[in-house]
């Protein structure tokens, strides 16, 4: 066997630990009470800049960090999570609060105007005759996460990734 990185230089690559602006190839499954609520497709490692908005669960960037490549497992309590549930935001809705023909069921989403203008997902949780219960807490509110994954690389972002925010190349965006 030919060996034709030098040793200093592989070492750096191996050693390479997440940090913001790294480029962080990884697998993932998140687990709520242990259940299966979000993963990455079986063998498709997804590629993200590390530190960026990158659209994974909450609480992932947390756990990711410091981390070198291989298999992580952790558990992540709310307030570092999708934060705690907030009572305040259990309403009572009227029937006529919804828009005419949609479906009032428990578990169905909508968009909630709130008085200050702000606009949040919420979701039926129960319907009682015409009062119909909604949750505007964040699904996961409340809940401990837990992570179970493999990373699979943690490299260095190339000066347009940084630029765009985003990672590229495999598991990243193609553009
Ligand atoms: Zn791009």
């Amino acid at each position: 066997m030919a060996v034709t990185t030098p040793y200093s230089e592989l070492e750096g690559v191996v050693r390479l630990k997440v940090r913001r602006d790294a480029v962080v190839r990884l697998e993932y499954v998140l687990r709520v009470d242990g259940e299966v609520v979000d993963e990455t497709p079986e063998g498709e490692p997804v590629a993200v800049l590390h530190g960026r908005a990158s659209g994974l669960p909450p609480g992932l960037e947390s756990v990711l960090e410091g981390r070198g490549v291989g298999p992580f497992e952790a558990r992540v309590p709310p307030e570092l999570g999708a934060g705690e549930r907030d009572p305040g935001l259990v309403l009572i809705a009227s029937r006529e609060d919804f828009p005419p023909g949609a479906v009032l069921e428990a578990g169905e989403e909508f968009y909630f105007e709130g008085e200050g203008g702000e606009v949040r997902p919420a979701r039926i949780v129960a319907v009682e005759g015409d009062r119909v219960r909604v949750d505007a807490n964040p699904a996961l509110a409340g809940k401990v996460l837990e992570y179970t994954g493999i990373i699979h690389e943690v490299r260095e972002a190339t000066p347009e990734e940084l630029e765009h925010g985003h990672a590229h190349g495999e598991g990243g965006v193609h553009h």
